[in-house]
């Protein structure tokens, strides 16, 4: 990666142990890294140092990691990596309103977070919004992957970006089942079996938010699928 400018990292992380832990393996791995404590100050560095990815700890003494989140969707697509201290943090924030592109559970791996900083950024890169123009329809739920946009009966579901991500990827394989750890490498990244938690909980509020036009189907002991649309079953 010679004369290649290495891309910024931003840690946002009141404790300065592990702030500065992470910040130590991200480096190592070849990243710049600016560090903040708070998440006013999170806030000011995206701006600056405008980085190209943010590790965001949700326990934060102004704003809280939600909050900041929120605030860092509505500028643009810039991907954030969550650190929780709990699992059950975690359906808010994978959700629309938050919009987080992956999640860690403390204490966590510190050579699995730079392998998923790495995974988020290889997905990023080239933009989000130039994947080929497709539509796929099933249904009642029509999926357009260069709008980015999924709609049930007309009206647009909000997707967050790698719900959307995980929908498209199984519509593609309408009929196939693919496995949890597949559905990782595929939409995530990983080129490693790695926690597949996350492929559960974006399944999960992708049938909250599709409702009875969810095309998804549990596959016990293995995976996902697609199945047939009801009015294509007959
Ligand atoms: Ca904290």
């Amino acid at each position: 990666m010679k004369g290649v400018k290495p891309q910024t990292v931003l840690v946002v992380e009141d404790e300065a142990s592990i702030a500065s832990f992470v910040a130590a393996y991200l480096k190592s791995a070849g990243y710049e890294v600016r560090t903040a404590a708070s998440g006013s100050e999170a806030l000011r560095l995206v701006e600056s140092e405008k980085p190209a990815l943010v590790v965001l700890d949700l326990m934060l003494p102004d704003i809280d990691g939600v909050e900041v989140c929120k605030r860092i969707r509505q500028t643009g697509e810039l991907p954030v990596l969550m650190l929780t201290a709990r699992d059950e943090d975690v359906d808010k924030i994978i959700g629309l309103e938050v919009g987080a592109d992956d999640y860690m559970t403390k204490p966590f791996n510190p050579r699995e977070l730079v392998a998923r900083v790495r995974a988020i950024l290889r997905r990023a890169a080239p933009g989000r919004g130039e994947r080929e123009s497709a539509v796929i329809r099933h249904g009642d739920l029509v999926v357009d992957a260069g709008r980015r946009e999924a709609r049930v009966r007309g009206e647009e579901v909000q997707l967050a970006p790698k719900e959307f991500d995980l929908l498209w990827e199984l519509l593609d394989h309408r009929g196939l089942v693919l496995t949890r750890d597949q559905l990782l490498e595929r939409v995530w990244g990983y080129t490693f079996a790695g926690d597949t938690r996350t492929v559960d909980v974006h399944v999960r509020q992708l049938r909250r938010k599709l409702g009875d036009a969810s095309p998804i189907v549990t596959v016990w002991g293995v995976g996902y699928k697609v199945g047939p649309a009801k009015d294509q079953a007959a």
